[in-house]
């Protein structure tokens, strides 16, 4: 049986009081919600303050990004060694927002992805292809080459550690989402191209969808069989919406 997760990515919102309030009210919530693991991941800023609001409830805390380099002389990084000591237990890596603005390439990635193993993080390793490369049927392609750069290059005990989120570029933000079925289909080849490296295991890891996912389109999408979940961005910023997409399985 794969982990059900629902992860909120709140990226660069809510000020340290408003992200203490929504932490607050996701934790008061999340009684509600059974079978499903939840994980919110706020910016650096409220890792240790947000830790303490979801205190009493099963809620894990997620970083949305840290450093490639393990300590030092590298001003405005953080490092997984300090994400892993305010509580956090996840952190997500290879968001497209950090692939496209700020040049992360799989080389970078894969070093965040070992630092944060090496230091007891999860990482919630994000996979997907641009609009075009969606137009030009290269989605399949651009998607094992990612896989295959990062996930590949790990051995079978960490592979086991890490959780992976399949996010076509062209549906984050945009409101526009992935068919239940083109989700699917890729959630599937995702998990054939894990098993053709890693063997057997590939039926543990938890795939989730991201890209506009919403309380009205959630239940469509976790229905399907390798759909184990969700990396949320805009609707994890209203507790009630974050909810009711757990509650949609
Ligand atoms: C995300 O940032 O990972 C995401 C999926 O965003 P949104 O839900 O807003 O499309």
């Amino acid at each position: 049986m794969r982990t059900k997760i629902v992860v909120g990515n709140w990226k660069m919102n809510t000020t340290v009081k408003e992200g203490i309030q929504l932490a607050k009210a996701v934790a008061a919530a999340s009684s509600n919600v059974n079978g499903v693991k939840l994980i919110v991941a706020p910016p650096f800023t409220h890792l240790t303050l947000v830790k303490e609001a979801l205190k009493g409830s099963n809620v894990e805390l997620s970083a949305q990004n840290c450093a490639n380099k393990e300590s030092g002389a590298y001003t405005g990084e953080v490092a997984a060694k300090m994400v892993a000591s305010t509580g956090a237990t996840y952190v997500i890596l290879g968001h497209s927002e950090r692939r496209e603005y700020y040049g992360e390439t799989s080389e970078i990635l894969l070093n965040k992805v070992k630092l944060a193993l090496a230091n007891s993080l999860k990482p919630i390793f994000c996979i997907g292809e641009r609009l075009e490369e969606r137009e030009s049927s290269r989605h399949f392609e651009v998607v094992k080459a990612q896989l295959e750069e990062v996930a590949y290059q790990l051995d079978k005990t960490d592979f086991e550690k890490i959780v992976l989120a399949y996010e076509p570029v062209w549906a984050i933000g945009t409101g526009k989402t992935a068919t239940p079925e083109q989700a699917q289909e890729m959630h599937a080849y995702i998990r054939k191209v894990l098993a053709e490296k890693f063997g057997s295991k590939a039926e543990n890891t938890s795939i989730l969808y991201g890209g506009s996912a919403k309380p009205s389109n959630a239940k469509e999408l976790f229905s399907k069989a390798d759909v184990d979940g969700g990396l949320i961005g805009g609707a994890s910023l209203i507790a009630d919406d974050f909810i009711a997409i757990a509650q949609s399985f």
